[in-house]
């Protein structure tokens, strides 16, 4: 049973808790880590099993946080989607990213959109429409601001030309939020977001891409687009900010899947460590046996400080989290990393056979330190805030 006490801490309100037993009893029934897509290797199985997730976490109301009803509730509640993330992730990496990027590819919509663009929300928090984010380049990754991709005005619309790539949920997505060069200013001022409907004239996939911990992702194509002057989201230019603000969101929650992750290798780890005997005890006997343990618990509770600050800061008013959600996304998938690397470690030749819950989640954290800024751009925005402020 994974650790429950870090929800007696003030970043909760009753809701929170509620909610947190709720996901996690809806978990327990509906996932299991033995889940065939995310390894059966067969891409067919793989998209099915992502739309079914998707279906799954929108009948039973989960997507319904991803982007709020404004009738019911104004924003979004960060500290709601890191609860879902971290117990989705200690479950199931893919059941974690089919709702991760409803939220994500939705975001610029729910943060940004007008009336009209908004009807898509009602069908992206039901899990009948499948949303993402495209913003990734071949030669534009950790350098947002140098995209290429063109959109071209053109009478009472705009016409996308260009490729991206990684683009998660890339070829099962209904619609897909893409930021492209509109051309009001070179660099990031003359970058806009548009909205383009999975079935739009000209777009194809390229290419599907496997990855260590898979999902759907690919190479997507834009060749003459065609899309009304209302697919834009925000006013032309402001495609960077809305990215940018888009992704301060939604990073602490990244944190807190990789949280997830970290909180199931020592939940592994203690079982292993208990029943394992070994030199007339048991492994959790050894003293260097419980120093590791020590170390995971402290990482984990350490990142878990960071992941609800940041969300708690956001949920509280603060109009950016730059810092706070750098410094979560920063902290929590590095040392969530060495948590798993440890658990591989203490479960011996067990942990790195195929199929292992632990062997899954070594590839399953992974990219965490990759997508949505790799590390090294986490210290430099970091770094730039302190410079800046102090
Ligand atoms: C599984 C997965 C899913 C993804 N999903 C999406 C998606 O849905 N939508 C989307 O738009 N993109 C997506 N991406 C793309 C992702 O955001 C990029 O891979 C990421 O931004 C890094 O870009 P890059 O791969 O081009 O690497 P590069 O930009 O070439 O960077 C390579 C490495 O250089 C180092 N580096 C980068 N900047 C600095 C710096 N300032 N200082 C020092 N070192 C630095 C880092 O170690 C980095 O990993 C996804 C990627 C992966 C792997």
């Amino acid at each position: 049973m994974a650790d429950k006490t870090f929800l007696s801490w003030p970043f909760f309100d009753e809701r929170h808790r509620a909610l947190a037993a709720g996901i996690e009893s809806w978990c327990a029934t509906n996932l299991s880590s033995e889940h065939g897509g995310a390894d059966s290797g067969a891409r067919g199985d793989l998209d099915a099993a992502c739309r079914n997730l998707v279906r799954q976490l929108g009948r039973d109301g989960w997507l319904a946080h991803t982007a709020p009803d404004p009738r019911r509730t104004a924003t979004l509640d960060v500290r709601t989607l890191c609860l879902i993330r971290e117990a989705l992730a200690r479950h199931d990496a893919l059941a974690d990213f089919a709702f991760a990027m409803q939220g994500l590819g939705a975001g610029p919509i729910s943060l940004f959109g007008n009336a009209e663009q908004r009807h898509w929300l009602a069908r992206t928090r039901k899990g009948k429409a499948i949303a993402a984010f495209a913003l990734t380049e071949q030669q534009s990754g950790s350098d947002v601001a140098s995209i290429a991709m063109t959109a071209r005005r053109d009478g009472n619309g705009y016409v996308l030309d260009g490729e991206k790539t990684w683009i998660s949920n890339g070829g099962i997505a209904d619609l897909y939020v893409v930021f492209a060069r509109s051309g009001e200013a070179p660099g990031a001022k003359g970058i806009s977001a548009f909205i383009v409907a999975g079935d739009a004239a000209g777009f194809s996939v390229h290419e599907r891409l496997d990855v260590i911990s898979p999902h759907p992702l690919a190479r997507i194509a834009f060749d003459r687009v065609r899309v009304p002057a209302n697919a834009m989201i925000g006013g032309p230019g402001e495609g960077f900010k809305i990215a940018m603000a888009t992704l301060d969101v939604f990073r602490a929650t990244v944190a807190a899947a990789a949280l997830g992750f970290a909180r199931r290798a020592l939940e592994e780890t203690l079982k292993r460590a208990r029943a394992r005997r070994m030199f007339d005890g048991a492994l959790a006997d050894l003293q260097l046996v419980q120093g590791a343990i020590a170390e995971m618990a402290l990482d984990i509770d350490a990142a878990a400080l960071l992941v609800y600050r940041a969300a708690w800061a956001k949920d509280s008013g603060a109009a950016r989290v730059t810092r706070e959600a750098a410094m979560a996304k920063l902290f929590a998938t590095e040392r969530a990393q060495r948590v798993v690397d440890k658990a591989v470690q203490l479960h011996g030749g067990d942990g790195v056979r195929r199929g292992h819950i632990v062997e899954r989640l070594y590839r399953d954290i992974r990219a965490l330190r990759i997508y949505e800024g790799a590390s090294e751009v986490q210290k430099v925005v970091i770094a730039r805030q302190m410079l800046a402020g102090g």
